[in-house]
């Protein structure tokens, strides 16, 4: 084994301990020193990658067992088989959560219902049954019917059930996962409600659902769009600059075209040797379709026919980190697992994509050399050096683990890397939550019947040669595909098994779905007290076969990085509590803005007007932010003022009244000031029923919401400033991922 594997291996897995850092990687050593370049081209066996990654990969190996096992129509004979040997060895003595021995096969019926004898409970039920001369019937919600057997009380649990009917792209990854949970696929729907419904593009694909859980958000998709995700994160930079430094400086197009061409003019004049290279990403695009770099404002193609074209154009990163001279990016799945309280899950293993041709910074000859700037898979795949491999460590698409190995081998500090990507990742999803929030209670209004929703996401990141990630973009609809298009022959396409792929999205699915599970979340211990002893141990043995099943499954390759870190991070919800506001003034079902009467309300009860800003003065803020937000946003259908012109307004009103303040605490300020306003009146009123919605996600009250009354220490950053929320970010993961699940 090579010395150098086998040291970096020892000193990572002792900082997973929590013993020590890996030892003599100073940052000042990292930044802009790390040349992964020279990296020998061999990756190590999976075996010594670091303790979180290993796991992962090990656990997913196990459970892909069914996978490799089923039929494949549309593959090449012998290729699945050819692949699992590579991957496991050679003879078939892989485990399954059922061959783990009698005592487990016992546990399970043999159709997909799961029925469970009460361990530990015979005592108590059996002097019931000796008493009574009866079984004693207990109810125990819908899910659970038991019957009495002998002695013994046998529990029969409803499969969860699954409409995978508009799964689309998908359907593959998702019926493995289904499979390995034993939990019940409905392909073509089904009458009545389902627990899950998997979607494959947005919360519209079955209409009237009134119950369960969908994989989508409402206007996830539309808060995704390239010019909305700017527009998300540069309020947050207007409000944050240093936290959001992770997003690449972008303008809008057509809007902001003159304000770019005056700020690269200004650049040029100011240092006449800089070179900036920027890229232009139009507004609905993807796959790197329609995406071009320009050197020159001049070179804008901002017209598509005679229509002006919607795009971003942003300032293009030149110095990526680079392994074997290729530039890759990186494909991080996240679950936003419920907008209030916020829960979000990072999955522990990623992708990295490769480009084809050997990377060199930008020039005005090769700025056309897609397969050299550009990581898209859809675009590279088509280059004659795209490498396919079956290794998960080698070729033009590996696992993120594989690529992090390689870089502590070098010496990296790859847990600084791995915190910094939790911030960003987080911080991105407080910067959508307040827009989100607007499309929720417009399609499910509080009090409505209607489903929860939950959401994987896909971040591309991309990383700096000093190790910074940069935020690409975030994909409403990643890729969960586990074939790729593969030319056999001369121009002859076909879908073959990508054991990468594979390995990485399964374990996504599979274990979103165990998050869940409606019956995953253990009865808060008040409710357990309520009960009559024999059904609270009852409640325990529901959870003792979860905590069985559980057993049987690896554990969880997701994992919960808020509200584990909702202290480091909960400051930064400011606009989150702008929304709020406006949440409330916006009241009608279906409606995402607020007319003039309602805003003339809100400042009323808020008492911001006086005899300086009359409402004379309010009407006319009103009509000016309304109509100018109207002309560039993309959704002018409904009248009124949406959240970002109320957001602003917001920020105008709290400049106007805190002048001598900095911007951020101007708008602390005036927060503070309408919400002890509102407070108020809310006393003043008759009790109303709290105001809670009913898809909010009934997890136990970890994550409060952003409130003042809730976190008043958090409304302000830290005097420790961003180095301390770094380093104790840091702590915090060094001690997790092993114990993650
Ligand atoms: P798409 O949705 O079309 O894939 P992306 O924003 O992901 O659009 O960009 C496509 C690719 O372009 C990325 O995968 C990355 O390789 C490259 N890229 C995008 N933005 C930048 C940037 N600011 N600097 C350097 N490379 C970038």
């Amino acid at each position: 084994m090579d010395e150098h594997y086998e040291k970096a291996t020892m000193q990572l897995m002792k900082g997973e301990d929590g013993e020590g850092e890996v030892q003599g990687v100073g940052e000042g050593e990292v930044e802009g020193e790390v040349e992964v370049e020279q990296l020998s081209p061999a990756a190590p066996p999976a075996s010594l990658s670091p303790d979180i990654l290993l796991t992962v990969r090990r656990e997913t190996s196990k459970t892909s067992v069914n996978v490799r096992n089923r039929s494949k129509s549309r593959s090449k004979p012998g290729v699945r088989d050819t692949n699992a040997h590579a991957r496991h060895g050679s003879g078939p003595a892989v485990h399954t959560p059922t061959d783990r021995g009698p005592e487990k096969a016992n546990l399970q019926s043999p159709g997909s219902d799961q029925t469970l004898q009460l361990k530990g409970t015979e005592k108590v039920l059996q002097g019931k049954t000796q008493t009574n001369g009866n079984a004693e019937q207990l109810k125990l919600g819908k899910a659970a019917h038991e019957k009495e057997e002998g002695n013994k009380v046998v529990k029969k649990r409803r499969s969860i059930t699954v409409d995978t009917s508009k799964a689309k792209t998908s359907l593959e990854a998702l019926k493995l996962s289904i499979k390995q949970l034993k939990w019940k696929e409905f392909p073509v729907g089904r009458r009545t409600a389902c627990d899950i419904y998997w979607h494959g593009v947005s919360f519209h694909d079955n209409e009237n659902i009134v119950s369960g859980q969908v994989n989508k958000f409402p206007g996830m998709i539309e808060m995704l769009r390239k010019i909305n995700l700017s527009r998300a994160v540069r309020t947050m930079q207007g409000l944050f600059p240093e936290e959001y430094n992770f997003y690449p400086r972008s303008w809008i197009l057509p809007e902001e075209i003159q304000h770019f061409c005056a700020q690269i003019r200004l650049l040029k004049e100011k240092e006449p040797t800089l070179k900036p290279t920027f890229i232009v990403k139009p507004d609905g695009g993807s796959q790197g379709d329609g995406i071009y770099l320009i050197r020159d404002p001049a070179d804008l193609r901002v017209l598509s026919g005679s229509q002006v074209k919607q795009a971003v154009v942003q300032e293009y990163i030149q110095k990526p980190l680079l392994i074997d001279k290729l530039k890759f990016d990186i494909r991080l799945y996240v679950l936003v697992r419920s907008l209030e309280p916020l829960e979000i899950y990072i999955a522990k293993e990623g992708l990295s994509r490769f480009c084809t041709e050997p990377y060199q910074e930008p020039s005005q000859k090769n700025l056309s050399h897609v397969f050299m700037h550009l990581t898209n898979y859809s675009l590279n795949i088509h280059s004659g050096n795209f490498v396919h491999s079956d290794s998960c460590s080698t070729g033009s698409k590996r696992t993120f683990s594989s690529v992090l190995y390689r870089m502590a081998s070098k010496g990296v500090d790859i847990k600084k890397v791995w915190s910094d990507i939790i911030a960003l990742v987080i911080k991105t999803v407080i910067a959508l939550v307040p827009e989100l929030k607007v499309y929720y209670q417009a399609d499910i209004p509080p009090g409505k019947p209607g489903p929860s929703c939950f959401q994987i996401l896909g971040f591309d990141i991309l990383l700096m040669k000093n190790l910074k990630p940069v935020l690409l973009e975030v994909n409403a609809n990643p890729s969960m595909r586990i074939e790729h298009e593969q030319e056999v022959s001369p121009g002859v396409f076909e879908y073959v098994p990508s054991p990468v792929d594979e390995e990485v999205k399964v374990s996504v699915i599979r274990d979103t779905l165990r998050l869940m599970d409606p019956a995953h979340r253990k009865p808060h211990i008040s409710n357990l007290l309520g009960r009559a002893p024999e059904e609270a141990v009852l409640v325990e043995a529901v959870l003792d076969e979860k905590a069985e099943l559980a057993e049987s499954l690896p554990s969880l390759s997701l994992k919960q990085v808020f509200p584990k870190y909702m202290k480091q991070f909960n400051y930064l919800r400011v606009v989150e509590r702008i929304a709020d506001i406006f949440l409330r003034f916006i009241g009608v079902k279906g409606t995402m803005k607020l007319g003039p009467t309602s805003f003339r309300t809100f400042i009323r009860n808020c008492k911001l007007s006086n005899s300086s800003f009359t409402m004379a003065s309010v009407d006319i803020l009103y009509i000016d932010i309304t109509r100018r937000w109207a002309g560039i946003g993309s959704d002018s259908r409904e009248a009124g003022m949406c959240l970002q012109a109320f957001v602003e307004a917001f920020i105008h009103l709290a400049a106007r009244r805190f002048r001598a303040l900095p911007l951020r605490e101007q708008v602390l300020s005036l927060l503070e000031l309408c919400e002890t306003a509102l407070e108020g009146q809310a006393h003043e009123e008759k009790p109303r029923p709290q105001k809670l919605h009913p898809n909010i996600n009934p997890a136990p009250a970890l994550a409060a919401a952003p409130s003042k009354l809730s976190a008043p220490q958090a409304l302000r950053p830290s005097a420790k400033g961003n180095a301390g929320t770094q380093r104790e970010l840091q702590r915090c993961f060094q001690s997790a991922p092993s114990k993650a699940g």
